[in-house]
């Protein structure tokens, strides 16, 4: 196994084991199944585990595993507060106490903020007094590193990243993403700032390896090298310095030893030429069912209406290079969801976006076209009513 360094100096694991993705056994997680992969990842190496109070099971399953094979001392255990679901400082300590509880352990070495989308969220916790509640714990040793995991756009992440003196992030990133949420630059911002940044979806939810058009894996093929799409996916992430773990939600020991084959071979900075090329054609073969040519560059923006243009653009074109569904979920995450709304609907026409577009994308008329497709009228709905729900009515608890 290879390791990089938290804010600390501390030894983290390139790979990091994702929690979420266990197998069932019925209803519940198959503890059995979950031990052999979490002891065959901990022998090898892997000193990283991820979970969170929302994922069913896993806090408690992960406890029991640790408990049981005296590993406590010898990991580290990653978790996050629902802060969606809090308005009270009570409910904070409620939360973060069942967690303690679930995980058999008397502190969390990397605590989270989970599912930040909006800059809202964070200022919502403050006035909660999050910022006293982190001390506090931090100062009793039941937190050890404090950080936050993110879903919104690249402006919004900077504005969280920059707001506060956070010891690590977790972002969504691989290379379809590489201009997305928080995208490089978030990456590089965070890095430049001495913070580690953790990586989910390194496959996108499993999409860059089984919804890879046919033209893409053959790319793959044809380039010699003889690795899996997941393969080519961890390596373009192990290829970047800024990048601390990538976390893999592993649900078999054959995937466990794999993805340790990978990280303990890939070192920074060692993709060549020709790699970076393969994975410009496969982005190239998945950017052909596209709908808008739009980049992500963000010439575009600001909006003065503050219409969210590329994170439109890329969800309506999710639509059509993952699925429909997924394309709708993404839009609610980035840009449906943030406090601020930044639909197209918003978009007074005054054209100014469209002067500094270097693709030339007519973008008034393809922001009326994503929006048509992106909220046909019962997702309008949905949409309007979580938001009364998460921006208005938040009841104490
Ligand atoms: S045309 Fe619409 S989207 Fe473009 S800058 Fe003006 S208001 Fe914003
Ligand atoms: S300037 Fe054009 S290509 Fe760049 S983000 Fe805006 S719409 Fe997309």
């Amino acid at each position: 196994m290879q390791y990089r360094k938290d804010k600390y100096g501390n030894k983290l694991s390139i790979l990091g084991f994702g929690c979420m993705r266990f197998q069932k056994k019925g209803s519940k997680i198959d503890i059995e199944e979950a031990e052999k992969e979490i002891l065959e990842a901990f022998n090898a190496g892997v000193n990283y585990y991820d979970t969170a109070y929302v994922y069913s099971g896993s806090e408690a399953a992960i406890g029991e595993i640790f408990e049981r094979n005296n590993m406590r001392d010898r990991i580290n255990i990653a978790t996050k507060l629902p802060q969606y679901l809090i308005s009270s400082r009570n409910a904070i300590d409620k939360y973060f106490n069942e967690e303690l509880s679930r995980l058999r352990t008397d502190h969390v070495d990397y605590y989270l903020m989970h599912h930040m989308t909006d800059v809202a969220m964070w200022e919502k916790l403050k006035k909660i007094g999050i910022l006293e509640w982190i001390q506090e714990k931090k100062r009793a040793g039941a937190i050890r590193n404090i950080g936050f995991s993110y879903h919104g756009n690249t402006e919004n992440f900077l504005k969280i990243l920059n707001d506060y003196d956070w010891d690590f992030c977790q972002i969504q990133y691989n290379y379809l993403d590489e201009v997305s949420q928080a995208g490089v630059d978030g990456l590089k911002a965070a890095a430049a700032k001495g913070i580690p940044v953790i990586i989910m979806e390194p496959l996108r939810g499993g999409k860059l390896v089984n919804m890879l058009p046919e033209k893409a894996r053959k790319a793959m093929q044809a380039s010699g090298r003889g690795w899996s799409p997941a393969e080519w996916a961890f390596r373009w992430l192990y290829n970047q310095p800024e990048v601390t773990v990538v976390l893999s939600g592993m649900n078999s020991v054959e995937m466990v030893e794999e993805n340790v084959r990978i990280a303990s071979e890939t070192q920074a900075g060692s993709f060549t030429e020709k790699e970076f090329a393969v994975l410009e054609k496969v982005k190239e073969e998945i950017k052909a069912h596209e709908k808008v040519g739009c980049t992500g560059c963000r010439y575009c923006m600001p909006c003065p209406k503050g219409v969210d243009i590329p994170g439109i653009f890329r969800c309506y074109n999710a639509m059509y290079t993952e699925n429909k569904r997924e394309g709708r979920f993404q839009f609610a995450q980035t840009v449906g969801l943030t406090k601020e709304p930044s639909f197209a609907s918003q978009c007074v026409e005054c054209g100014k976006c469209e002067k500094h577009c270097p693709q030339n994308i007519p973008i008034r008329e393809k922001l009326k076209e994503a929006d048509k497709a992106l909220r046909p009228l019962p997702y309008k709905i949905g949409i309007n009513v979580v938001r009364k729900f998460m921006f208005r009515k938040r009841s104490k608890k």
